[in-house]
């Protein structure tokens, strides 16, 4: 059976190859992200390999199907990218590898913490360009502070671990309460007082209807001043202007953003040979307090061998009529 692995890396193409060892599976890497112009390269392929960034709207998912494609195994979490609806229609079943390492994205989630807190990034560049001095270089004890965790599933649990390791008490918001969070001594509170008690928040829920743009003008205008914003969720979770307005006035303090709303046309390409278009993105990184790393939150050897192993176990059980891990609209 031939794959076809859209958006694919080197890494994928190590660890995928890896983890197939002497299946009877066919793989091929595609660099090129799958949009309505890519498409007709997966003409014949009777399974499709996409990423986060692919584009799986109902044209191209029509496109793929009349290609002869009838499974989509998608090598992520999330499946906010995926037109559910219309892959229904046209009979494609849809997977996903609903866990790989929580551990990856909420220690990544943690390390976003870390460095804004105590400016590692202004540090490095400060003592690699000879100057040794502290100024504006003040961090907080995270010891006692308040860190409200939006989303405590497997990711948002993982990080709440960590931040109680720090001696961090702990605000939750979930419309499905953990008890695993609770043992933890964490609070669930209601959206508008997280907001309002938290010194730090990270979001940790997926991009839903519900949760688009969760994080807007007005629940900024509810943060304590100076707060901390981490998403490691998606890009999307936050109307990405109001942050800008926020940072400038102040209200929000500092910033760690491991996913954007816009991030397709940009992530995972090397674009430094080219001017940035996109403005919002670019008056972001003119904060000393922000943070942004290109999704990379996942990137760790353990997530990618468990996303290589579930992605393959995936279609080798739908294969054989025993599916598993299916998304259903
Ligand atoms: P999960 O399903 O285990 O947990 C998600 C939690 O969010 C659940 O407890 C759910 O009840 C909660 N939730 C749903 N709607 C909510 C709402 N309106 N408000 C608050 N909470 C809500 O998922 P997970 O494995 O912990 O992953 C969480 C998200 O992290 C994924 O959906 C994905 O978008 C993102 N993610 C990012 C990366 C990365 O590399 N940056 C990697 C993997 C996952």
């Amino acid at each position: 059976m031939r794959v076809l692995l859209f958006s694919s890396q080197h890494y994928d193409q190590e660890s995928f190859t890896q983890a197939a060892g002497d299946c009877a599976l066919a793989l091929h890497f595609q660099p090129a992200r799958l949009t309505l112009d890519t498409v007709a390269l997966a003409e014949g392929f009777e399974v499709v390999c996409p990423f986060i960034n692919d584009d799986l709207n109902a044209q191209v998912l029509e496109r793929l199907a009349a290609g002869g494609t009838r499974l989509i195994a998608l090598r992520s979490a999330g499946y906010n990218h995926v037109d559910l609806a219309a892959a229904q229609r046209l009979g494609l079943a849809v997977v996903r590898v609903p866990a790989y390492s929580p551990h990856a994205v909420a220690e990544h989630a943690a390390a976003l913490v870390l460095a804004l807190n105590r400016r590692l990034h202004r540090a490095y560049n400060r003592t690699r360009d000879g100057d040794f001095t502290l100024h504006g270089l003040t961090g907080f004890d995270l010891h006692g502070k308040t860190v409200g965790v939006i989303g405590t599933g497997q990711i948002g649990l993982a990080f709440a671990r960590i931040m109680a390791g720090f001696g961090c008490q702990l605000l939750a918001y979930d419309p499905y309460p953990n008890p695993e969070m609770l043992a933890l001594g964490a609070r669930y509170v209601q959206l508008p007082d997280l907001l309002g008690q938290a010194r730090i928040i990270s979001l940790h829920c997926p991009l839903t209807a519900h949760t688009r743009h969760l994080i807007n003008a007005q629940s900024l205008g509810q943060l304590q001043p100076g707060a901390m914003l981490i998403n490691t969720g998606r890009g999307a979770l936050v109307d990405t202007p109001a942050l800008v307005d926020a940072l400038k006035s102040g209200q929000l303090g500092y910033l760690g953003l491991d996913v954007y709303e816009e991030e397709a046309q940009l992530f995972f390409e090397d674009r430094s040979d080219l001017p940035l278009q996109d403005d919002v993105l670019a008056r972001l990184l003119t904060f000393p307090n922000v943070i942004v790393t290109a999704h990379q939150a996942f990137l760790t050897r353990e997530a990618l061998a468990a996303i290589a192993a579930t992605t393959l176990d995936n279609i080798v059980r739908w294969a054989a009529g025993n599916p598993h891990n299916l998304v259903d609209g």
